[in-house]
């Protein structure tokens, strides 16, 4: 069994089928990549993983656990989004920490596990800095340690960067898997771009209109494309 086993999930808003029996398997440390069209459903998969929508159908298990009937919050799941969703009336230092005073840790523990984090996102010297005080990056990597403070068994990311200048882009990407891979953190990194999709994955699953298309390793979906869908949406025509 993997870490994370999605079945046959199907999900419509009215009429409009958005995930169509969708099936995928992920193991424990993976850094996956859900990659698509805007539209084909990648947001509403995230969601669905994270509770913040019902499928109509399917199942979803979360280390042995099928999560589908569980509250949100019961499920130890991560999400980080596009668009900061830092609390702008606390500091970076209480924004990382508000998830651990909700699980009432003590204040030295609190302590020392936001100053393990402010290091690792590296935003040493902005502790004391509120959310508008810091750059669009900035203010990611804090979500980022916001997120990941708290151990989530999957971090769920929601095209994190796609707000962000190329350069700051290239940066986080190469951060975010550094963090990934030192942590060993189970990453379910959602992009429509496929060149960032090819820089971060151990896997990529191409989505198209609410199904897998294809999946496998970057390389494995770049050289060898199972469709005419896929070799477009690699760039092999452009
Ligand atoms: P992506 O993240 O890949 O761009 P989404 O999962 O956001 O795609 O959306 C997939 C489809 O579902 C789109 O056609 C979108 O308009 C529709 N959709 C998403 N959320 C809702 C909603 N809450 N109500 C109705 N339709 C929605
Ligand atoms: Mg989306």
């Amino acid at each position: 069994m993997s870490f994370l086993t999605i079945n046959n999930l199907s999900l419509a808003f009215g009429e409009v089928k958005v995930l169509k029996e969708l099936s995928l398997s992920i193991e424990e440390g993976e850094l996956v990549t859900l990659l698509g069209p805007s539209g084909c459903g990648k947001s509403t998969l995230l969601r669905s993983i994270a509770g913040l929508v019902d499928p109509d159908n399917g199942s979803i298990v979360i280390d042995d656990k099928e999560v589908i009937s569980m509250n949100p919050k019961d499920r130890e799941v991560g999400m980080v989004f596009q668009s900061y969703a830092l609390f702008p009336n606390l500091t970076v230092e209480d924004n990382i920490a508000f998830g651990l005073k909700m699980k009432k840790l003590n204040k030295g523990e609190i302590q020392k596990k936001v100053k393990n984090m402010i290091d690792l996102v590296g935003l040493n010297g902005k502790e004391s800095s509120y959310p508008r005080e810091l750059s669009g990056g900035q203010q990611q990597r804090a979500a980022l340690a916001r997120a990941i403070v708290v151990e989530p068994k999957v971090l769920l990311l929601d095209e994190p960067l796609s707000a962000l200048d190329a350069q700051i882009r290239a940066r986080l990407q190469n951060q975010i898997r550094d963090i990934q891979q030192k942590l060993g953190i189970t990453m379910v990194f959602v992009t429509h771009d496929q060149e960032e999709a090819m820089a971060i994955s151990d896997r990529i699953f191409l989505m198209n209109n609410g199904e897998i298309a294809q999946s496998g390793s970057p390389v494995e979906i770049y050289t060898r494309p199972n469709s005419e869908f896929v070799a477009r949406f690699m760039g092999h025509y452009n």
